[in-house]
């Protein structure tokens, strides 16, 4: 919606790019759109009001889901997707 921005998703985006540096998965753009849904389902949206695309309040992983929640919800995603990828095996 315009005016409205789900920061939880900027920041499974970022824990999934520095988790998935220390795994062996494949990490093509499927698998990752692939991780990044599966942990977003599990986690509460995260609203805030952005003006003319600049996000006016970053979402304080602190004050709410605490940053070890959703780093173990990331996790568990790269692991579940990496283990059993949605695409050939054999193609990566
Ligand atoms: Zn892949």
């Amino acid at each position: 919606m315009e005016g409205l921005r789900n920061v939880m998703e900027d920041t499974v985006f970022e824990k999934i790019d520095q988790l998935w540096k220390t795994t062996d998965y494949c990490q093509c753009n499927q698998c990752r759109m692939d991780v990044a849904t599966f942990a977003l389902n599990r986690l509460p949206p995260r609203y805030v009001q952005s003006n003319a695309g600049v996000v006016l309040h970053r979402f304080d992983a602190n004050t709410t889901q605490t940053d070890a929640e959703i780093t173990a919800t990331v996790y568990q995603a790269i692991k579940r997707i990496g283990e059993n990828p949605s695409h050939d095996k054999e193609r990566n």
